[in-house]
């Protein structure tokens, strides 16, 4: 039977079967052999009566931190007041989920405390995400992010206090003791554990995600930072040499994008400081 894995806790795995059961099954050796783990998210095969995972279907992508397959969208909440909208934050996660190739939508919470000024410096970012095809949303959408989880698995995330759990509480009454236990474990830090699960959320499957605090560049070369700046891509055929990096080099199609306004400064110097902090490993 198909099935996919909600739940992983140590080498016992919840499968929801196409017959719309639940079955806890074990991963069998083999997987050990060929240096592959079933993880939550993943669409198996498994053996209904012995209660084995037979084989692991191809996956469309995967986090490690948390570990989960086959993530639809990655919602990231992002303030824009107390704490303040955080730029560099925002396109760190952006870029890697375009890395990941999770399907980003940015999602903006607290806009009711700001102030008209303020606000139209907030659409001012708004509009220029929208304009290089990030979907953007209010988290007082609640219907419109309810249709959203139906059918997929989301993952949440963003900056401590950007409003996670209300957010999540809105969606889903009976989430109020787990999306508690996810801030718990968001305050502790690098809280390990081998316990991964999907929440059922408004038909849809939401990853309990405590350790996504701790997403970084780690993995990433710099020039792959660069190439997932996304509005850089249709760019970068004009710039003079073939490998750019956008930084030092003379005839930069990006850097004149970024002075003529077309790119936004503030992201062109978030890429900087990026590949700053990467030059700063070696
Ligand atoms: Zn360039």
């Amino acid at each position: 039977m198909i099935g996919r894995i909600i739940k992983q806790i140590s080498n016992d795995y919840t499968v929801l079967g196409n017959d719309n059961n639940l079955y806890v099954c074990k991963a069998r050796g083999k997987f050990r052999n060929i240096k592959v783990t079933p993880i939550v998210g993943d669409l198996v095969n498994f053996d209904i009566d012995k209660k084995y995972i037979m084989k692991i279907l191809p996956r469309e992508n995967m986090l490690i931190r948390p570990t989960v397959a086959n993530i639809d969208q990655l919602i990231i909440i992002s303030s824009v007041k107390e704490p303040d909208f955080d730029s560099n934050l925002l396109d760190k996660l952006l870029v890697i989920a375009e890395y990941n190739r999770l399907k980003p939508i940015i999602c903006l919470s607290k806009v009711d405390l700001l102030n008209e000024k303020e606000l139209e410096n907030i659409n001012y970012y708004a509009d220029y995400y929208k304009k290089i095809g990030y979907e953007v949303i209010i988290n007082h959408e609640v219907d419109d992010i309810k249709n959203r989880l139906k059918n997929k698995i989301t993952v949440f995330t963003g900056q401590s206090g950007a409003g996670k759990s209300t957010l999540l509480n809105h969606l889903d009454n009976n989430l109020d003791i787990k999306t508690g236990e996810i801030s718990y474990a968001l305050g502790r830090g690098k809280h390990t554990t081998r316990h991964t699960e999907l929440l059922n959320v408004n038909d849809g499957w939401v990853a309990d995600t405590p350790g996504f605090s701790s997403l970084d560049f780690i993995d990433m070369t710099k020039e792959e930072i660069r190439d997932n700046f996304v509005e850089f891509q249709e760019l970068r055929d004009e710039c003079k040499y073939k490998d750019c990096m956008h930084i030092k080099e003379n005839d930069c199609a990006i850097k004149d994008n970024v002075e003529n306004g077309n790119i936004l400064k503030e992201r062109y110097d978030n890429y900087i400081k990026f590949i700053n902090s990467k030059e700063k490993e070696h």
